[in-house]
């Protein structure tokens, strides 16, 4: 080992130890046991390096996080120019990048959506579109769905649909009811004048990639219409032209009441969600603008923001996630035929793509021969069985090519050691 490599390694169990002791080591063991204690460093593009050297191919894009890529020049330029200006805002006086932010949203989200509320998380965004949605209705049920997941505060946790991360929690916040996810047969069932909103991803992200029937967001909008209830798309993973439209919804053709963006939101540079909405949900917040409220406000955010929606315009990434997501869903669908018993089913829209393993063990398999590789992929927190690629939108045709070669080498590792059913 060299001396720079000495040096490294000596960092690496410095902040290891750190982790251990102040972080969690029970957060430090899960990195570990992946491979994954090394100290990352820099990253651009696609490509992230560690402080050791070591660099990866990022196929997973922080769920969403990167669809711009990492440390995109426009994005950072933008953040910087009010770093040594003014970074956060007064929320007293006003916000020149606040404002154009919201103009822009205003401009790239469904017709009817025009207000913006600017939060931190994508959890922060979803609290926002359910307080609203019952303070515009003055009812208090609302619908979700099984395998939902909306965040884990309180009321987006109550939101989700999973038991693993509710139970420790209860008892949550009261008047959700769950139904199937995808079938407007059961939300009919249950939809009355007492509903406030149906809530819903338009593609389930943490369920692993599940694609709801055609139609399916516009049978929830005339059910939502018929009974005067709101619609709520929550786009925290799906927005952004992630799955090859602007949203999810727009594959619909469907405007929702209330929408909550977050994650590709601050460009992958700064920590930015935003819950958006139309006339009559926005009505409590126009009478009492501080019904609902949190201090800390960013114009380097917002800057940002901005900066990302323009991105994402200019370098055409929306139709770019439909092409290489097509050409990808293609190549691992082919790969899945040499694979039979390893690889089940491969959904994904865009550049949102999930495949299901036979055996839950295939895709721990299949994770750590990736990372392997130098290339990150990810599990799906609401089910276990299914590994996801999320890379950022700005992935290169021959970074595509290397991850099916990689898939093909995880997959055929995968067979090998769990044997050939
Ligand atoms: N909603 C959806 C659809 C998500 O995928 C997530 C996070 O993965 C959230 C909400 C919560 O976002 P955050 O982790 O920023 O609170």
């Amino acid at each position: 080992m060299d001396e720079i490599g000495i040096e490294a390694a000596r960092e690496t169990e410095r902040v290891s130890d750190l982790y251990r002791r102040y972080v969690n080591p029970g957060r430090f063991r899960l990195a570990s046991l992946m491979s994954l204690d090394k100290i990352e460093a820099e990253a651009k593009g696609c490509i992230i390096k560690t402080e050791d050297g070591t660099e990866y191919l990022d196929c997973l894009g922080s769920f969403g996080v990167f669809n711009v890529g990492h440390s995109h020049p426009k994005v950072v330029e933008a953040v910087q120019r009010h770093l040594g200006k003014m970074p956060l805002s007064t929320r007293f006086l006003l916000s020149k990048p606040l404002a154009e932010l919201a103009e822009r949203l205003a401009s790239i989200t469904p017709s009817g959506i025009s207000y913006v509320f600017p939060v931190h998380s994508g959890a922060a965004a979803v609290e926002g579109t359910l307080k609203l949605a019952r303070a515009s209705t003055g009812r208090q049920e609302i619908i979700s769905t099984h395998g939902a997941f909306h965040g884990k505060t309180l009321g987006a946790l109550s939101a989700s649909g999973r038991d693993h991360f509710k139970r420790p929690f209860e008892p949550l916040v009261p008047g959700f009811v769950h139904v199937p996810y995808g079938d407007t047969e059961a939300v009919r069932q249950v939809i009355s004048e007492k509903t406030a909103a149906v809530i819903v991803e338009p593609i389930q992200g943490e369920a692993g990639v599940v694609i709801p029937p055609e139609g399916y967001l516009r049978e929830l909008r005339a059910l939502c219409d018929h009974w005067g209830a709101l619609l709520i798309i929550d786009e925290v993973q799906t927005g952004l032209g992630r799955t090859g439209e602007m949203f999810g919804c727009d594959h619909d053709g469907v405007a929702p009441d209330l929408m909550a963006l977050a994650k590709a939101l601050g460009g992958g540079v700064m920590s930015l969600a935003a819950f958006v909405g139309n006339e009559r949900a926005w009505a409590p917040l126009i009478e009492d603008p501080y019904l609902h409220s949190t201090t800390i406000e960013s114009h380097a955010a917002f800057a940002a923001g901005c900066a990302t929606i323009d991105v994402i315009q200019e370098e055409g990434l929306v139709e770019r996630s439909r092409e290489l997501g097509a050409r990808l869903k293609a190549e691992i669908e082919q790969l899945a035929q040499t694979y039979p018993d390893v690889v089940g089913a491969v959904r994904g829209q865009g550049l949102m793509i999930a495949m299901d393993f036979v055996e839950a063990g295939h895709g721990g398999v299949v994770l750590a021969d990736m990372i392997d590789q130098r290339i990150l992929v990810g599990f799906s927190f609401n089910n276990p069985q299914t590994v996801r690629l999320e890379p950022p939108l700005v992935i290169s045709e021959a970074q595509i090519e290397r991850v099916v070669q990689a898939l093909d080498h995880a997959f055929a590792q995968a067979r090998s050691v769990m044997g050939y059913s």
